[in-house]
């Protein structure tokens, strides 16, 4: 299915690589260009055959598109909307796959000319991996992309753009940017945090040494390790940019934090054990919506059978 001619990739890692194999999965013939920023990752990205035609610069990249992806840490997208602006097709559609909206609406928007379509875009499917080489087809199969077109877009714009991401396997869903945002920190933004502190205080306690965490990790502390080795860069920007919504969380995990501390240590064992059967439920609310596997080693063997049938 051919939904757009000419797309052009802004940043080539996980998630753009991920789209191109998508492209590329269904046929058809749609030029593929792209550019990053090191000439290495450009390099890798011809090499792999994620892109037609690589550029130095995005300017040139997005010449002739027809629809633009800004997949890039959410910090670097101001200015690579303001390079590329002058160089749009009229008619072309700007989208984005960063982690948080608001913050990329205000940053982008002022740069995107009257004749070009800006519908931002959250692809709701990740992994810890980056970079060009860490991209596969399925991704994005039934999983959900957020779209939340500013006020007044333009409805075919917004019918041909989720039909691009229904043609990569995603669902997709409208929704309003500061929802969103708020969305985005209870089911991925602090649980990364979390899984950041927890590593952090891990290491910093000097009676586990490096070698008895990585010996003797559990499960819970491994798949923790596992969120917290996500790529820098891009969480800096998603903290910096969704700094309200995710504070306000915080303040609520907090409190519910204390709440258990209060339970371990008068020994209410009823409200542990309500608490956690609760939190069961809901683990269990995401299998039954096939947004996870009921498998014992959740995650791992999915994993492994991606790497092998990449190889
Ligand atoms: P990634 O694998 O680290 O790739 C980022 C790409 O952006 C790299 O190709 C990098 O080039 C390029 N880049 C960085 N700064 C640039 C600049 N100034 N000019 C041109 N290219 C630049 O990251 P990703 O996981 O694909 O994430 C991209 C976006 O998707 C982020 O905004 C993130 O919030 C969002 N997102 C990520 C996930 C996830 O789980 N990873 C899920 C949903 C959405 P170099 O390699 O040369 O540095």
């Amino acid at each position: 299915m051919t939904v757009y001619k000419h797309v052009a990739l802004i940043g080539l890692g996980l998630i753009a690589g991920s789209v191109s194999l998508g492209i590329r999965r269904n046929g058809g013939d749609v030029r593929i260009t792209g550019t990053a920023r090191s000439p290495k990752t450009r390099q890798t990205a011809l090499e792999i055959g994620l892109v037609d035609e690589v550029f130095d610069s995005a300017a040139e990249a997005v010449k002739g598109a027809d629809l633009i992806i800004l997949a890039v840490p959410i910090g670097a997208m101001g200015d690579l909307a303001a390079e590329t602006a002058p160089h749009l097709k009229a008619g072309a559609t700007v989208t984005d796959v960063g982690s948080v909206k608001s913050a990329v609406i205000d940053i982008v928007g002022p740069h995107i000319p009257d004749n070009v379509h800006f519908i931002p875009g959250h692809p709701m499917a990740g992994t810890e991996k980056s970079g060009p080489e860490s991209g596969f087809a399925h991704l994005f199969d039934n999983r959900w992309c957020l779209l939340t077109p500013p006020k007044g877009t333009d409805a075919k714009a917004l019918a041909q753009l989720r039909e691009f991401w229904q043609s990569l396997g995603a669902m997709v869903e409208i929704m309003d940017a500061s929802h969103h945002d708020l969305v985005a920190v209870v089911i991925s933004h602090a649980p990364h945090l979390i899984a950041y502190t927890m590593v952090g205080v891990a290491d910093d306690m000097s009676r586990i040494t490096e070698q008895e965490v990585v010996n003797y990790s559990a499960a819970g502390f491994r798949d923790f390790t596992r969120i917290a080795a996500s790529d820098p860069t891009m969480w800096r920007d998603v903290f910096l940019h969704n700094k309200d919504a995710t504070l306000e969380v915080l303040g609520r995990f907090t409190e519910e934090l204390f709440a258990l501390q209060r339970a371990i240590r008068t020994g209410d064992g009823d409200f542990l054990f309500d608490y956690f059967t609760r939190t069961r439920d809901v683990r269990r609310s995401i299998i039954d919506a096939g947004q996870d596997t009921d498998a014992v080693d959740f995650g791992r063997a999915a994993a492994s059978a991606t790497e092998t049938e990449k190889k």
